[in-house]
């Protein structure tokens, strides 16, 4: 299964940064093309995998790596045993890691962890070792669709506002279509990761695994299909909702149709994923293992959000106070240059004060996803 180097018989690991595989005992690298497994056939449909289960969550892993299986990525409790020996669907190419986990480790403090109000043990715990690589997979598909959609929306007449409706139908041959090919992560979730740039892929081998975790697919053709279309539709929506020139727009009612084309890409996609848990709660960070884009939002303390939305409010109020006090001068004769001024700042400090709000919100809603018991679907499927 796992190929070991020709020099020492030394376990190899896939460097992302070298895009070689490496011999931790002596050094000797390889270039995966060149390293030959003697035990996989390349004919065969089917490749061999060791299945890990985590006892606590019921989610199953694949590695080679039996060191590396510690804890398990989707729930970070240490409950991760080998189950068995399986034989997998061999995947038609991949896209290797591009970013190492200390990149990865790097864009996540990038993104969250410079912010003050993160609590100080989860930036402890950001570090290499408690990264995990996963090959996620993916069906890249091509597909025929036709939507027609009946749209209302708001135009202004003069003071008045009037409804209008409009109709939008048409055709699209969509190319390449990622469809997040398991039943692991949220489809919210495997968008954000999105876009993976299918120009460095390769034709699927075993030795990227090395050193690495991955799924494989669990949809089947009508899940694919269920998936595309609903995918197509989000695709096609966006782009109509453009043509139309109103405000308020709204999509009333809308058919569609799919027809996926035959012989559909399978695919591996890299992730790192940051599990861990803060106040009894598991949470996952994920980084797209070919851009290094960051999906997630860390757990702010909720009391923290309270005291930063009390400081605005009570710092518009001040600001109010002071307008109203400003005006009261004004009457007393003080130059209507500074009350201008004053309004501006009121007006301001309104504007952040409600989008501090909004922020507060999207927050919020992001945190929800983060937490591991939405970021994967299948968690919660299988807990019931
Ligand atoms: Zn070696
Ligand atoms: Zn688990």
């Amino acid at each position: 299964m796992a190929v070991v180097c020709s020099n020492c018989a030394g376990k190899l690991i896939f460097n992302p940064a070298t895009q070689r595989l490496e011999c931790a005992t002596c050094g000797s690298s390889f270039r995966p093309e060149d390293v030959e497994d003697k035990n996989a056939d390349l004919q065969s449909k089917y490749y061999d995998t060791r299945v890990y289960v985590c006892s606590h969550c019921g989610a199953e892993v694949i590695t080679s790596d039996t060191e590396s299986s510690t804890f398990c990525v989707y729930c970070g409790n240490p409950a991760i045993v080998f189950n068995r020996i399986a034989k997998e669907y061999r995947p038609d190419g991949l896209v290797p890691f591009q970013v190492t986990k200390e990149e990865a480790v790097r864009y996540i403090k990038l993104r969250f962890l410079r912010n003050p109000i993160i609590p100080k043990e989860i930036k402890s715990k950001c570090v290499p070792e408690n990264l995990r690589g996963i090959y996620v997979p993916y069906w890249i598909v091509n597909a025929d669709f036709t939507e027609a959609d009946y749209i209302k929306g708001e135009v202004k007449r003069g003071k008045r506002t009037e409804t209008r409706y409009y109709s939008r139908a048409g055709e699209v041959k969509f190319k390449n279509v990622p469809i997040d090919g398991s039943n692991i992560l949220n489809d919210d979730i495997s968008r954000k990761l999105e876009p993976f740039y299918l120009e460095d892929a390769k034709d699927f081998d075993e030795d990227y695994l090395n050193g690495f975790y991955s799924n494989t697919s669990d949809l089947n053709y009508f899940d694919l299909r269920a998936s595309t279309a609903y995918r197509c539709h989000k695709l096609f929506e966006d782009e109509v909702v453009k043509t139309v020139k109103a405000r308020n727009i709204k999509i009333m009612d809308s058919i569609y149709h799919v027809d996926v084309q035959d012989d559909p890409i399978y695919m591996m996609m890299p992730v790192w994923f940051f599990t861990f848990k803060y106040d009894n709660k598991p949470y996952t960070v994920l980084v797209n293992g070919q851009t290094g884009k960051v999906v997630g939002t860390m757990p702010w303390q909720k009391k923290k959000i309270y005291s930063i939305a009390i400081s605005v409010f009570v710092l518009t109020l001040a600001l109010c106070a002071f307008l109203s006090w400003a005006s009261i001068n004004k009457l007393l004769g003080m130059s209507s240059f500074y009350a201008q001024g004053f309004a501006a700042l009121f007006t301001m400090s309104s504007i952040f004060f409600a989008k501090g709000f909004t922020g507060i919100r999207r927050i919020l809603k992001n945190l929800k996803l983060t937490q591991s018991e939405a970021i994967f679907k299948f968690v919660r499927k299988r807990q019931e």
